[in-house]
């Protein structure tokens, strides 16, 4: 792109008059806190601002450019998509949305066993995956199931359901009341554990507590669990072993729905197509977004096990979901969809993060001795530094030092994150999460530049 012609000054004073930016402070006086940095293109693991800086992604956008920047072939498939046919509603068929069923299927490990409703954002798919539990549970003749268990520190979306199922309270404070007949549980956190962290080993207490809430709510009152394989904003926690595979059983002995949110740990980030594939359960529902395009262009999924969509069979009046978005399962959208699905075939790109996975741990090395760092959590190319004032007393580290990390690390050329916003006091784990591309230097790049952040506090 052409970086010479564009009026960066203009473009900064126009943003900060027009544009009201996610998750943005306001200072009094003056629209931003800091102009933010206007990114104007990007090639591989790589962006670039309008002052001609590049940055590595570490965080593929929001989680999301799995792929990385600059994918032609993206842009030929939506192209081509929209030229032929560039819009129609789902209430009819269209051949892309067919297409995409399939292969979603397939990376579901059974073509035939999940039909998928589209909608265009991780929050609209969580709010599909609430409406037909409820709606699956009431044809089934049990009407009374209404409730949904999900975890302390998870996020499951913005919508008034999907922030009601997240369990994160800054997230939701001064908005609230939200959707009613959600419920919170612990997170598996062995670092933190309310249950475990002061023993030698897991107890899987975090799993037995789901079970626990569903008896005391009654479990002819709950509808479903959703969980993501690995809490990733919250702070990646990665569940012990067992504990995905305790909440499915819990959830069928129970007659409760089990629905995984795999809306950043799906297309490839853990190291495998999706995160719950580590642990061999299957879910009733998965939910889906980000990565199935590489955020190329809007589109989300919802995947229903066969056995749940036949319940929607019926010539009942009310028997059908009634649920429609105008733009869900976009033609070009699913066209770029399965054309980035091909891609990450060909690449090998799931397996590839767990590799490059365990060689950014590598290279991390013995990071874990330092002063202020308390634990490194990873599974595939998703990871989470937690940074603490002391080891020992494992005292959160203040939000001026993990912020100090973050600003250390851009001014050396590398985009990081942080669980901002999340739960009071424990905002403190920087996290990684880059394009599945990326490179053996680049990653050798990460790691010094976050030790060089991390050594200079
Ligand atoms: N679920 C998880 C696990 C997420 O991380 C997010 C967004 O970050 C969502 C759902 C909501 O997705 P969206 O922002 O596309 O609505």
């Amino acid at each position: 792109m052409d970086t010479e012609n564009l009026n960066t000054e203009g473009l900064a004073e126009k943003d900060g008059r027009y544009v009201w930016h996610a998750l943005s402070r306001l200072n009094p006086g003056s629209q931003q806190t800091s102009p933010p940095m206007m990114v104007v293109e990007g090639s591989g693991a790589w962006i670039s601002d309008t002052e001609g800086n590049r940055y590595l992604d570490g965080m593929s956008g929001l989680w999301c450019v799995n792929v990385g920047y600059g994918r032609e072939e993206l842009a030929r498939a939506a192209y081509e998509q929209l030229q032929k046919l560039p819009y129609y509603p789902l209430t009819m068929a269209h051949a892309p949305a067919a297409e995409l069923g399939e292969k979603l299927g397939e990376w579901l490990g059974g073509a035939d066993d999940y039909v998928f409703f589209y909608s265009n954002s991780g929050s609209e798919a969580n709010e599909v995956a609430f409406k037909v539990s409820r709606q699956y549970h009431e044809q089934n003749g049990e009407g009374g199931r209404w409730k949904f268990v999900s975890r302390y520190r998870a996020y499951h979306g913005n919508s008034f359901g999907s922030l009601a199922a997240t369990g994160q309270a800054q997230r939701k404070h001064r908005y609230e009341p939200l959707a009613p007949g959600f419920l919170h549980v612990a997170p598996p956190d062995r670092y933190r554990c309310a249950y475990c962290s002061d023993r030698p080993a897991c107890n899987m207490e975090c799993a037995r507590s789901i079970g626990r809430t569903i008896a005391w709510e009654l479990p002819e009152t709950v509808a479903g669990v959703i969980m993501e394989p690995i809490i990733t904003g919250g702070g990646v926690l990665v569940p012990p072993e067992g504990y995905v595979q305790s909440v499915a059983e819990i959830c069928r002995e129970n007659g409760v729905l089990f629905i995984m949110d795999e809306v950043i740990c799906g297309f490839g980030r853990t190291g495998k197509r999706f995160g719950h594939q580590h642990y061999g359960v299957r879910p009733d529902i998965v939910t889906m977004a980000k990565g199935i395009t590489s955020a190329y262009l809007p589109l989300s999924a919802t995947a229903v096990r066969r056995e749940v969509f036949e319940k929607f069979k019926g010539t009942e009046e009310y028997a059908h979901f009634r649920h429609v978005n105008t733009f869900g399962g976009n033609p070009a959208a699913c066209a770029l969809a399965l054309r980035n699905l091909q891609i990450m075939d060909d690449e090998n790109l799931p397996e590839r993060s767990a590799r490059m996975g365990d060689r950014l741990r590598q290279e991390l090395g013995a990071l874990e001795e330092h002063p202020n760092v308390g634990e490194i959590r990873y599974k595939g190319l998703l990871f989470g530094i937690e940074l603490v004032e002391d080891r020992e007393s494992r005292e959160p580290a203040t939000p001026e030092k993990v912020g100090k990390v973050i600003a250390g690390c851009k001014e050396r050329g590398l985009i990081v994150g942080k669980n901002g916003d999340t739960v009071a006091g424990f905002n403190n784990v920087v996290t990684l999460a880059p394009p599945l591309v990326v490179s053996e230097d680049d990653l050798a790049f990460v790691a010094r530049t976050l030790k060089e952040s991390i050594e200079s506090l």
